[in-house]
């Protein structure tokens, strides 16, 4: 098993019972592994944003409010009926909570308060493909809504369990509809149940010396039919491609009937159907399996850091390396705020007193953190070409240590932003994609519109920003920011930021969402995006395989 199996292994959290919620409730993870902030966060949260105190705990499970679910007894008998017993169909106060939001800054502010939560009137676990769609003919006929969860790590508002205007909504989650269905190792093509989590997918791959190379940041609790549903990115995309590219086939249940792709390498027959269902965010109908590229596991990742002389320069830089051919698998460059942020916190001394020389010779430098995958001799010559351009570009090598200790630590964001909301922290982020041409106004655009979103409700706020997806016609911005919680009026100061950005974005022409979705959040923007004519044609389509429109009420469509 090479290092990079084994350094996922670590994050694995225990399998458990697929019926029993894989996340506490309120947070990121299982419990018992929280993440206390080091002394040095505690006094830059004091220092830069006023933040100081105790720490506050959610609410207790029996105090979160939630209407009395509606979901008559004979529907309940006949949805049990269609997934193999009354056991598969569970309304249970802790069971409609953990299915009532997914987790972005609104989900865990209503979830930890108690209050404004959207729950489904039932969760439903069908096994697979003839379960789900026996569910989904029923809920049509019935008029229920229907909302697909996968893991349930929407940060869109993707899982909220919207009812739109039919009697009830239930969760249909998919975890019972997991696992490996078939492998064909020499066309390198695995299928899987769209219920399988990250773990589990790899866990299997691995144990065959492959993988499939997706690593979102939710990789430990998301699955392979919301990565598919969302068109997710992983964080080594440059070099293993999107969830998009890696998804070659896929059958899905719509109230109408089945929809399958065939797994062919390409295909010239018409407009792509398994491109409409990626990205499709559960309105259209179930994701049941995926039939995914995967490749031989890597014998071994190396990693490497540079500083880099200023945003502009550094995203030239990133260019110059994609367009050259000489992208690694993993590219994350920081803005100089982020680099800023990672200094005061890192935890390797060598590459802090490095960037420390640098910043003080060069003034506000940007931190790169490049990871390569593959065998000895072909890392060490992809190594080679990425260095001397970087080089050309003014970098100054770091050595190995912000690398490791980022791969380390590459899904421990979630589990602090925990301890940040506990902390009286407004923590969120949000991420677009633009040309090379754009990135950096685009960049300048949106963070000027967080600051002063937020500095006009009297909090000011840390904005930073890391670009993690290179491709040859442009770069994606991933923006994370922080700014004192405003007490009772956490939603009111989110929206604010959103609107701000969103409107940032959109007056750019640069996109409402490169990987997180529309789902609720940003639907209201997604016909300045695709035009009138675009978002109708694909109501149209929604129209023909789910005419009921019991698919996800709310999302993506609006
Ligand atoms: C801490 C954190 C880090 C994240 N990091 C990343 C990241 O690095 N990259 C990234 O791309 N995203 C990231 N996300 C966002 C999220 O994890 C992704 O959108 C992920 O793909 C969702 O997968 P899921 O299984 O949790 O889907 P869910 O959250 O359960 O569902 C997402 C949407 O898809 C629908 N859906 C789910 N399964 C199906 C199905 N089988 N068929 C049809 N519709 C379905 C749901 O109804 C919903 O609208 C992050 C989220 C968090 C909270």
């Amino acid at each position: 098993m090479g290092p990079r199996a084994s350094a996922i292994r670590a994050v694995l959290p225990a399998m458990t019972d697929p019926l029993v919620p894989r996340m506490r409730w309120w947070g990121w993870g299982v419990e018992g592994h929280d993440a206390p902030l080091p002394r040095a966060a505690t006094g830059l949260l004091r220092d830069e944003l006023g933040v100081g105190g105790a720490r506050a705990a959610p609410v207790a499970l029996d105090r979160v409010e939630l209407p009395a679910p509606q979901l008559d007894k004979e529907l309940r008998a006949r949805l049990a009926a269609a997934v193999g017993g009354a056991g598969h169909v569970r309304d249970d106060h802790l069971t409609r909570i953990t299915h009532a939001a997914g987790r972005s800054y609104p989900d865990l502010v209503r979830l930890r308060s108690g209050r404004g939560l959207v729950a489904p009137d039932a969760v439903v676990y069908p096994k697979d493909h003839d379960e789900i769609a026996a569910v989904l003919t029923l809920c049509a006929a019935e008029s229920v809504a229907v909302v697909p969860f996968g893991g349930g790590t929407s940060v869109v508002g993707g899982v909220e369990a919207l009812r739109g205007p039919h009697r009830a909504a239930i969760s249909l989650d998919l975890a019972r509809a997991a696992g490996l269905h078939q492998l064909d190792e020499r066309s390198q093509l695995a299928t899987f149940g769209a219920g399988t989590t990250g773990p589990e997918l790899e866990r299997i791959l691995n144990a065959r010396g492959l993988t499939l190379g997706h690593f979102p940041q939710s990789f430990e609790f998301s699955t392979v039919g919301g990565w598919a549903a969302t068109r997710s990115a992983g964080q080594a995309s440059t070099g293993y491609g999107r969830i998009d590219e890696l998804v070659v086939a896929l059958r899905a249940a719509t109230p109408s009937g089945e929809l399958r792709t065939l797994s062919v390498p390409a295909s010239a027959a018409g407009p792509d159907l398994r491109e409409l269902l990626l990205g499709s965010e559960g309105v259209l109908g179930v994701i049941t399996e995926v039939t995914l590229r995967v490749r031989a596991q890597p014998a071994h990742q190396r990693f490497d850091a540079f500083a880099l002389p200023g945003f502009a320069a550094a995203t030239d830089a990133l260019r110059a390396l994609e367009q050259a051919g000489a992208a690694p698998d993993v590219a994350r460059l920081s803005d100089e705020e982020e680099t800023r942020i990672s200094l005061a916190l890192s935890s390797s001394p060598a590459a802090a007193r490095l960037l420390r020389a640098y910043m003080t010779a060069r003034s506000r430098p940007c931190m790169t953190i490049l990871g390569f995958d593959g065998g000895r001799a072909d890392i060490a010559h992809r190594r080679r070409r990425a260095k001397a351009i970087l080089r050309r570009h003014g970098a100054i090598a770091l050595g190995p240590a912000p690398g490791a200790a980022w791969a380390k630590g590459r899904f421990h964001g979630a589990y602090v932003r925990d301890e940040l909301l506990g902390r009286g922290v407004f923590v969120e982020t949000l991420e677009t994609a633009t040309t090379w041409t754009q990135l950096t106004a685009l960049h300048d655009a949106v963070a000027t519109a967080l600051r002063t979103a937020l500095a006009q409700r009297g909090t000011p706020a840390v904005v930073m920003c890391h670009v993690s997806h290179l491709y040859p016609t442009g770069a994606s911005l991933y923006f994370t920011f922080f700014a004192r919680q405003q007490p009772g009026e956490e939603l009111e100061q989110w929206q604010a930021a959103k609107q701000a950005a969103s409107e940032a974005i959109s007056a750019a022409g640069a996109t409402i969402t490169h990987h997180h979705a529309v789902g609720r959040d940003h639907a209201p923007w997604l016909e300045q995006e695709i035009g009138e004519l675009g978002l109708a044609a694909l109501k149209a389509v929604k129209q023909r395989v789910d005419p009921a429109g019991v698919m996800n009420p709310g999302k993506l469509l609006g």
